[in-house]
């Protein structure tokens, strides 16, 4: 099932009566250029959302400031439709000065709040489009080290607006044993700072099968990804989506490889629709209920 993106799995996340209206999803992708952002978007949906690059002369102008740039495109699997967006902010952390480059993503996603609390105070509320940002896919570089500031900046000005994925990018980069130092290192960072990621909720009543998927998880996280948009055929003759090298493929789709698997699964077969929610019920609830105060209402 290696093509298979598993969105169609989201009438069993909610009630079967809003498959007729297709469903809406945003996801924002922030890290350093270069750390494979695109390339695991189309990864994720299967689609070549994001062509390949056209290189710019190195006589072109380049921008300053961190961009926002949003794409769109209606996928379909077994009759579900989903209308994904996903915003890109290319520049971040590509600056020789870096401070407050968290900042226009900030205000964009508050925009988008905005937005949406406009659309409601409507007389017609009908026809609100969603375009908060349910996800922010957060992009650590593949150091070995540990978090750098311009991470815990990021992450510390952002986790009360967005649904925060720490991601570490490129995990063929590091060996196993790499991967899981840095990933103690990346959650003592994230804990000591007290930042709030994302985390699968889990309900009273629910079925052991259900807990102990969330458990494995939540094991993974800060996910170590690696992303390929390409067919690449094993030693043994299996083609599979991955990364050859002289000494072997690594496979995005394989478990014993990286965490893709579990990333896809969180983000989209099994809690979509809790970062919907949760947007909805805490994040956006909580600034609304900010900005009213703010205005003295
Ligand atoms: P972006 O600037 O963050 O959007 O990065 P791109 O997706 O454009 O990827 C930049 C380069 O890294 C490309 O040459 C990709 O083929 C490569 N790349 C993407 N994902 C991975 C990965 O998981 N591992 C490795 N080793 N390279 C990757
Ligand atoms: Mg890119």
């Amino acid at each position: 099932l290696m093509g298979f993106v598993g969105f169609a799995n989201l009438p069993n996340q909610v009630h079967r009566k809003s498959v007729r209206k297709g469903f809406q999803f945003t996801a924002m992708v922030v890290g350093e250029s270069g750390l494979g952002k695109s390339t695991l978007i189309n990864t994720l949906f299967n689609t070549t959302l994001y062509p390949p690059k056209v290189p710019v002369p190195p006589s072109a102008e380049r921008p300053s400031t961190v961009a926002i740039e949003s794409i769109s495109a209606d996928i379909e699997e077994n009759g579900v439709r989903l209308r994904l967006t996903v915003v890109d902010t290319p520049g971040f952390g590509d600056f020789v000065n870096n401070d407050e480059c968290w900042k226009p993503i900030v205000e964009n996603i508050e925009a988008r709040f905005d937005s949406y609390l406009e659309q409601e105070n409507r007389v017609n509320r009908q026809k609100i489009v969603d375009n908060r940002v349910h996800a922010c896919l957060y992009f650590i570089q593949p150091t070995g080290h540990s978090l750098k500031p311009i991470d815990i900046e990021f992450m510390r000005q952002l986790h009360t607006r967005v649904n925060l994925i720490p991601i570490i990018a490129k995990a063929d980069t590091l060996t196993d044993e790499e991967v899981a130092d840095f990933k103690a290192r990346v959650l003592a960072d994230i804990a000591h700072h007290k930042i709030q990621i994302f985390e699968a909720p889990t309900y009273e009543n629910e079925d052991e099968e259900a807990v102990a998927e969330a458990k494995e998880i939540a094991s993974k996280i800060p996910f170590a990804v690696v992303g390929s948009d390409r067919i690449v055929k094993t030693p043994d003759g299996r083609e599979v989506r991955g990364r050859a090298y002289p000494w072997g493929v690594v496979e995005v789709d394989n478990e014993d490889h990286c965490d893709f698997v579990k990333l896809r699964q969180m983000l989209v077969r099994t809690y979509m629709e809790e970062l919907r929610e949760y947007t909805n019920d805490v994040l956006y609830e909580n600034w609304r209920t900010e900005k009213l105060l703010s205005m003295g209402v």
